[in-house]
C-alpha cells in the first residue's frame, strides 16, 4: 500500500507530536523526581522521611499505595519508631527472608504486574490493599540490603515489564542513603543520652529533663519523688573480683532499675555505681515501694560474673519527695542524697526516706 505525500507529512507530524509529549512528560517526571531527591536529602528527622516516602510519594506520583519495609534485626528501630507521630510506619522485618524472596540474588529495581510476578503485588502491599501492577525498589547501602521501597497502582498496566526504570534506580539510591543517614543520626542522638555501660540515660540526659521534671511538678502541683541508688561495698567487688566484673555487676543493676520503672519515670547513672531515679506523680508510699522493690531485686539477683561465676551484691536507697514550696531542684536532689548517707551509715541494704519537713526547718532556722 502507498500513500500521498501528503499522507506520509501527516503521519510524520503525527509522530513527532507524540514524541515531543512523551518528551513533555518525561521532563515533567524528571521534575518530580528532582524535588522528592532534594527533599529527601534535607530531611531532618526520621518521621519526616518516613512521611516523605509513604504519603507525599504517593500524593505526587499519583499511587494507590506505598510501602516501605525496614530490615531491624536488632529490634532498633522497633523501639525508636513507636514513640515518633507518623501518619504511615513502615513494616520492620527481623530477618532478611522477605527481602530475599522479593529481590533474590539480582536485587534490582522490579516492575510487576499481570503475566509478570502479578503473585509479588500481593506479597509486597498485603491482603488489605489490593493492587494490581507495582514498583519494587531494593534499599541497598554497602552493598547490604536494608529494606525496600514499594510504589502500587490498581493499574495494572502502570507499571509494566517493559518500561525503563531508571527514575526509580536514582531515586531507591537516594532514598537508601537518606534512611542510613537517618538512622546514623538517631543512633548518634541517642548515644548522646544514654550511658554506653548500663544503657540507662546518662547524667547529662538527667540534668537536662530533671528540670523539665521539677518545674512541670511545680506547676501542676503533683508529687515528685527523686531516688538515689548506690551499690554498697562496691569497691570490694572490683578489687575481689575485678574491674570487668564490676562492670557486670553495675550493667545488670542498671537493667533492673530500667525494668522496676514504668514509662514517664526516669533513671540514669549519675556517677561511677550511683543511680538516680525521679518518679513524677507518686507519694512517698509509692516511691518507698519501688526503691525496695529495686533493693530487694538487687539483693536477690545472682550476678552472673564474665567467667560464668555468680556474686551477690545490695544497694542503698535515699529517697525525697519534692516539698512544697521548693525553690530549687538542687535542693530535692540534695535531700535525696543525705538520706542515701543515712541508709549508708544506719548499716546499708536498705532504703531511707528524708524527713519530709526538711524544707520547712530549713525555713523555720532561717
Ligand atoms: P559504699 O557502700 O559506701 O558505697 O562503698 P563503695 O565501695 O561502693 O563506695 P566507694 O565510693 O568507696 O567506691 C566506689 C567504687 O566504684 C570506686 C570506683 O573505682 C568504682 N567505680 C566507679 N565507676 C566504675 C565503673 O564504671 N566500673 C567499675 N568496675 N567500677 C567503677
Ligand atoms: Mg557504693
Ligand atoms: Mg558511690
Amino acid at each position: 500500500m502507498t500513500s500521498t505525500p501528503e499522507a506520509q507529512v501527516q503521519e510524520l507530524r503525527r509522530q513527532l507530536q507524540s514524541l515531543l509529549e512523551a518528551a513533555k512528560a518525561n521532563e515533567r517526571k524528571l521534575d518530580r523526581f528532582d524535588a522528592l531527591e532534594r527533599r529527601l536529602m534535607a530531611v531532618e528527622s526520621m518521621e519526616e522521611l518516613v512521611n516523605l516516602l509513604l504519603v507525599d510519594c504517593r500524593h505526587d506520583f499519583q499511587l494507590d499505595a506505598a510501602e516501605l519495609w525496614l530490615l531491624d534485626p536488632d529490634g532498633e528501630l522497633s523501639r525508636a519508631l513507636p514513640a515518633l507521630p507518623m501518619a504511615r510506619a513502615p513494616r520492620l522485618l527481623d530477618t532478611h527472608g522477605p527481602l530475599r524472596d522479593m529481590f533474590g540474588a539480582v536485587r534490582a529495581t522490579r516492575l510487576v504486574g499481570p503475566g509478570h510476578g502479578e503473585a509479588v503485588v500481593a506479597q509486597a502491599f498485603g491482603d488489605d490493599t489490593p493492587m494490581r501492577s507495582a514498583a519494587l525498589l531494593p534499599l541497598i547501602r554497602q552493598g547490604l540490603l536494608i529494606g525496600s521501597l514499594h510504589f502500587g497502582s490498581r493499574d495494572p498496566e502502570r507499571y509494566d515489564a517493559t518500561s525503563g526504570t531508571k527514575f526509580l534506580d536514582r531515586l531507591s539510591a537516594i532514598a537508601a542513603i537518606a534512611i542510613e543517614s537517618m538512622l546514623n543520626r538517631e543512633r548518634l542522638r541517642r548515644a548522646g543520652m544514654t550511658d554506653g555501660l548500663t544503657g540507662v540515660h546518662n547524667r547529662r540526659y538527667f540534668d537536662h529533663r530533671s528540670l523539665i521534671e521539677f518545674s512541670q511538678a511545680v506547676r501542676h502541683r503533683y508529687p515528685l519523688a527523686c531516688l538515689f541508688l548506690d551499690i554498697d561495698h562496691f569497691k570490694a567487688i572490683n578489687d575481689g573480683h575485678g574491674h570487668p566484673t564490676g562492670d557486670e555487676v553495675l550493667r545488670q543493676v542498671g537493667g533492673l532499675i530500667q525494668r522496676s520503672l514504668r514509662t514517664g519515670d526516669l533513671a540514669a547513672r549519675y556517677g561511677g555505681e550511683e543511680f538516680v531515679v525521679l518518679l513524677p506523680r507518686t507519694d512517698l508510699a509509692g516511691a518507698r515501694e519501688v526503691a525496695e522493690r529495686i533493693r530487694l531485686m538487687v539483693q536477690d539477683a545472682p550476678f552472673i560474673t564474665p567467667d560464668g561465676g555468680t556474686l551477690n551484691a545490695t544497694l542503698s536507697a535515699g529517697l525525697a519527695m519534692l516539698q512544697p514550696g521548693a525553690a530549687s531542684f538542687a535542693e530535692l536532689l540534695n535531700s535525696a542524697d543525705q538520706a542515701l548517707y543515712e541508709a549508708k551509715r544506719a548499716g546499708r541494704n536498705r532504703t531511707v526516706a528524708a524527713a519530709a519537713d526538711i524544707s520547712a526547718a530549713t525555713a523555720a532556722a532561717s
